[in-house]
């Protein structure tokens, strides 16, 4: 079998003498949907900018791939963080090229990541007269560039309207059925259901559980808990 994509080890973050995170450990499995889960302030985002090298762990580790952080394994994940700034009186593709050149992609790749997230038709439009689904689904186009293995969303349908909702997570099972592995931080307990294959889930720092959503999510104290909460 092949190793976990993301092993997160004994991870512990302080900001001053705010716990974020205490001493969290899971595998992300290849080809799943993980979802990080949790309420406002349980440390997801937290959790994302330490995998993602914005900020430093206090204590523990991550390896992806079994290794430790460095630029060749950082080209296999692609983040959405947050909404990039693209520019509203340019076209979806101009934008794309541009997101391309910044990260020292070729421009090569930009047709099929456009029909990839159902965007290649309106490519020519201005950005400005985008839906929302459609400005984040532009968001995941800048994120395919490369061809990442592992795409890291923080909240992917936060602020969308229900159609935006429905479109991007579609697009992430799309996405997934064409072999990515997706991280992504949700608040949403009707979202991880619905989207993803695994979850973790996460209250004021602690790890509750982690696991296959069949077997998580079955647990009825655990749906309980965070239910009520999230
Ligand atoms: P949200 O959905 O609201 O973004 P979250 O689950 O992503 O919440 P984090 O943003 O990771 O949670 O926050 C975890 C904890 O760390 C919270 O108590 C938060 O107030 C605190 N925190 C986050 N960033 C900082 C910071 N830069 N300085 C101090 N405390 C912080």
């Amino acid at each position: 079998m092949n190793p976990p994509v993301l092993t997160v080890n004994n991870l512990t973050k302080y900001y001053g003498q705010i716990r974020a995170l205490n001493n969290i450990s899971f595998n992300v499995p290849e080809g799943s949907v993980f979802g990080i889960l949790g309420p406002n302030g349980s440390g997801k985002t937290t959790m994302l900018g330490i995998i993602m090298d914005i900020l430093r762990a206090t204590s523990g580790s991550f390896l992806f791939f079994g290794q430790a952080s460095s630029a060749t394994v950082r080209k296999q994940v692609g983040t959405l963080l947050e909404t990039p700034n693209f520019y509203h009186y340019l076209s979806g593709e101009k934008n794309l090229r541009i997101a391309a050149e910044i990260k020292g992609k070729g421009h090569e790749q930009i047709p099929s990541v456009l029909r990839r997230v159902n965007l290649y038709e309106r490519r020519q439009s201005k950005f400005s007269t985008y839906s929302l689904g459609m400005k984040q689904r532009l968001a995941i186009a800048s994120c395919l560039l490369g061809d990442p293995k592992v795409l890291v969303f923080d909240e992917p349908t936060n602020g969308l309207d229900p159609v935006g909702i429905a479109e991007i997570r579609s697009l992430i099972k799309q996405l997934a059925g064409e072999g990515k592995t997706i991280i992504m931080a949700s608040h949403l307990l009707d979202e991880v259901e619905k989207v993803c294959t695994h979850v973790a889930i996460l209250k004021q720092g602690n790890l509750i559980t982690s696991g296959h959503v069949d077997e998580v999510l079955v647990n009825e104290d655990i749906v309980e808990v965070s239910a009520k909460d999230i």
